[in-house]
């Protein structure tokens, strides 16, 4: 199993939409995918249709009250495609980590026992770089992250990119960045276009081509309990979901998929 994280402490930049897309078009193509909703938010629960009165185990029993991923893991109304779903208990497991011992590792040891049920797990991250995040980033082979073209995109990110060189400094050396994808891009701002330029320059090829465009349809479907994948699989969001996941395999591993 390869394990992505998909972070970015900058709040409301796109992970959750960007988790639940990417998973549902590997589902699609045939990939065991398991969607790890680490925000006690529970965007991503809402967004793949899992009701919280429906989330009877969750993320926090997993990695606080240390049940099995087998235990903790629904399937979806999407083939492939299961979830650990999120429950407001979890913003209670940033302090409660605090006095654990491994408190950074625990995540890694819940999802290292079903390694072998699922091809690949996202794990979509909470707003923050605290407890939560570094057991993401502990437990992740590599790292997505969404940013928003906005003025202040590139400042954020050199706090992630801090957080996670002391990550590989202590927890997890193994750690990589997949690469960065430009998210709520709009043709018609010119400051978006901009900002996109730069962050270019800046990173080089660790920007994804796939650019995912401002789009209605990608903001009106978690209300359904859908992917946008599958609420309009043919809005431009959706196919600019469909392209990414097609760069992010090409870049994955390839020894990893194989195994
Ligand atoms: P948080 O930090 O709160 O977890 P997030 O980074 O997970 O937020 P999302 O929840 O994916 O961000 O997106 C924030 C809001 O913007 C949501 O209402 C979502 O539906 C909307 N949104 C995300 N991507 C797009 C897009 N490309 N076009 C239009 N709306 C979008
Ligand atoms: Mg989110």
């Amino acid at each position: 199993m390869i394990t992505v994280a998909i972070a970015n402490q900058k709040g409301g930049v796109g992970k959750t939409t960007t988790t639940i897309n990417i998973a549902t078009a590997m589902a699609a193509t045939g990939w065991r995918v398991l969607v790890l909703d680490f925000d006690p938010q529970g965007n991503a629960s809402t967004g793949l249709g899992v009701a919280t009165a429906n989330r009877t185990r969750s993320s926090y029993d997993l990695v606080i009250e240390g049940l099995s991923l087998a235990q903790c893991a629904y399937d979806t109304s999407i083939p492939n495609l299961s979830l650990v779903p999120a429950t407001q208990d979890l913003s209670g497991a940033e302090v409660e980590l605090v006095g654990m011992d491994d408190r950074t590792g625990r995540l890694r040891a819940a999802i290292e026992q079903a390694a072998t049920r699922y091809d690949i797990c996202f794990i979509d991250c909470p707003p923050s770089l605290g407890l939560l995040t570094l057991n993401a980033l502990s437990a992740a082979d590599t790292l997505l992250v969404p940013l928003q073209c906005e003025f202040f995109a590139l400042e954020g990110l050199s706090q992630l990119l801090q957080t996670v060189e002391r990550v590989q400094q202590r927890f997890n050396a193994e750690l990589s960045i997949i690469g960065v994808v430009l998210t709520m891009f709009d043709r018609r701002n010119r400051l978006t276009d901009q900002v996109a330029d730069d962050v270019r320059d800046c990173l080089g090829p660790l920007v994804f081509e796939s650019v995912i465009p401002r789009n209605v349809r990608l903001s009106e479907a978690p209300s359904h309990g859908l992917p946008a994948l599958i609420y309009d699989y043919q809005c431009a969001g959706s196919r600019a979901y469909i392209a990414l996941a097609r760069e992010l395999i090409a870049r994955l591993p390839a020894q990893r998929i194989a195994a």
